[in-house]
């Protein structure tokens, strides 16, 4: 509805804030760097979450992080001031879990990740085995036939703070057979910190084992084809849905791939600096509004 790329939407006019709030009947919004960062929400996010389903907007919260369950997810929003259910959560836990019984796997998951995963494939039925720390032994490299269990059918790569060299090791050996699936959440590059100190993200695991494996993985998460399908089997009209999120190559991607409206906050990943870059250099999808944060958007709406 806007006439170039990347509008910023306190430029608008009040008309045009009251047009974009009615063009769309569903919000996905991505979770750290927009509603939350770490166990702090971000100012006025819950707010703006909430008045949104207060006009009636259909709420989806679409996370790329496999570390907890979806009733473990709507918790933790409940807790900081959002109305969530776990039906509104779609995660990449849950998304593995839904992918492997999908496809009816009935074999035994390396999981190369955290429980939050491990719960989710438990609810459906599939063993796992891999979850906590595997550390390094002084004669590491002897790893024998006899430590790997032949009814592993799959290597599942999420979010692992206890990735470890045998980790890898084992992740490698598993996908040596070539009838093992080899499965990750997302390949996002860090975690939306502020600051100087950098926390690497799934994606830095996912291509330490694609690496060691010579293997490619399929990847659930966004901006990939199977959230993509998941969230259009939901019966979404694209054109009425907005998709907020704080990175340019994953929710802003994701919401182009699928004809959604695009929201970038520039409260986690994406700054300011980098969507000028990605604007030049045209590196990754440019969203079609952005906000400093999305509490922004509650004091823009027309009394
Ligand atoms: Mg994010």
């Amino acid at each position: 509805m806007f006439k170039s790329a990347v509008f910023n939407l306190q430029e608008a006019t009040k008309d045009q804030v009251q047009e974009f709030l009615n063009s769309f009947d569903t919000v996905l919004t991505d979770c750290d760097g927009v509603l939350w960062i770490e166990n702090n929400a971000i100012q006025g996010s819950a707010d703006t979450m909430n008045y949104l389903r207060k006009l009636g907007k259909k709420i989806f919260y679409v996370t790329n992080n496999s570390t907890k369950i979806r009733s473990d997810f709507a918790a933790k929003a409940q807790q900081l001031g959002f109305i969530a259910s776990q039906d509104e959560i779609l995660s990449t836990a849950y998304l593995v879990a839904h992918y492997l019984k999908g496809i009816g796997f009935t074999k035994k998951v390396y999981l190369l990740g955290s429980n939050g995963i491990g719960e989710e494939l438990k609810a459906v039925g599939i063993r796992h085995i891999g979850v906590g720390p595997d550390p390094v032994k002084p004669d590491f490299k002897n790893m024998q036939p006899s430590e790997l269990d032949p009814e592993v059918g799959a290597v599942v790569v999420g979010f692992d703070e206890h990735v470890s060299y045998p980790k890898f090791m084992k992740a490698a050996c598993y996908l040596s057979s070539e009838e093992c699936l080899f499965v990750a959440t997302n390949t996002d590059e860090r975690f939306p910190k502020s600051g100087s100190i950098v926390v690497p993200g799934t994606g830095t695991l996912v291509r330490a084992v694609e690496t060691c494996s010579e293997r490619k993985a399929l990847v659930l998460g966004k901006p990939h084809a199977y959230v993509r399908k998941f969230l259009e089997s939901c019966g979404l009209n694209p054109a009425r849905t907005l998709m907020i999120g704080d990175r340019c190559n994953t929710d802003i991607e994701l919401g182009v791939r699928c004809g959604f409206q695009t929201l970038l906050v520039l409260s986690g990943v994406t700054s300011s600096k980098e969507l000028d870059a990605i604007r030049n250099e045209k590196k990754a999808p440019l969203p079609d509004v952005v906000l400093p944060k999305l509490g922004d958007l509650l004091s823009l709406v027309p009394s």
